[in-house]
C-alpha cells in the first residue's frame, strides 16, 4: 500500500466533475487501498480520488472516530444518492485538500445511497449524522464541488487566499 500525495485547493483537477468506474479492474482496488491508507494517515474520515488526482467516481471512508472502536473503511465505487431528507443537520466540515479551514455547513440529515463495491456488488444504505455528512462532502468532491462552496464568497476568498499562500511557502520549502 502506498501513501498518495493529496491535492491542496486551489487546484483544477480539484473542479473537474468525475468519470464512472465501471469495471472494477485490479488497479482500481489497488488505487482504493492506497485511498484508505492515505486517509487513516492523514488522519481523515473521507476521501475522493480526485483528491489524489483521479478523476473518477471512487471515493473511502471510515467515520468511526470513537477510540478502540472497530474501524468500518467502506469504498465506494460509483455512487448516487437516490433519497435525501427533508430534515437537515449543521456539521463543521474540513477537508484533506483544504488543511485546518472548518466552517459549518448545513446539509440533508439523512441520505440513501447506492454504490458498486469492490466485489462489483451493488450497495445501498442510508447514512446519518456523521456518515451522512462525509458521504455528501465526499459525491461533491466527485462533483468537482468543496464544501467552501456552501460558504459566503467572502469566507471562501479568504479560505483560497490562505490555501494559495501555503501551496506557496510549501512550494519554497
Ligand atoms: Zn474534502
Amino acid at each position: 500500500m502506498t501513501i498518495r500525495p493529496i491535492l491542496i485547493h486551489p487546484d483544477p483537477r480539484l473542479k473537474t466533475v468525475a468519470a464512472p468506474v465501471g469495471e472494477i479492474t485490479e488497479e482500481i482496488r489497488t488505487l482504493a487501498e492506497d485511498m484508505l491508507q492515505t486517509m487513516y494517515d492523514a488522519p481523515g474520515i473521507g476521501l475522493a480520488a480526485p483528491q489524489i488526482g483521479r478523476s473518477i467516481r471512487l471515493l473511502v471512508m471510515d467515520c468511526v472516530k470513537e477510540e478502540g472502536a472497530t474501524p468500518r473503511p467502506l469504498v465506494l465505487v460509483d455512487p448516487e444518492i437516490t433519497w435525501s431528507s427533508e430534515e437537515a443537520a449543521t456539521y463543521e466540515e474540513g477537508c484533506l485538500s483544504i488543511p485546518d479551514q472548518y466552517a459549518d455547513v448545513t446539509r440533508p440529515a439523512e441520505v440513501e445511497v447506492t454504490w458498486t463495491d469492490l466485489e462489483g456488488k451493488p450497495q445501498t444504505e442510508r447514512f446519518t449524522g456523521l456518515w451522512a455528512t462525509c458521504v455528501q462532502h465526499e459525491i461533491d468532491h466527485l462533483d468537482g464541488k468543496l464544501f467552501i462552496d456552501y460558504l459566503k464568497p467572502l469566507k471562501r476568498q479568504m479560505i483560497t487566499r490562505k490555501m494559495a499562500k501555503l501551496k506557496r511557502e510549501r512550494a519554497r520549502a
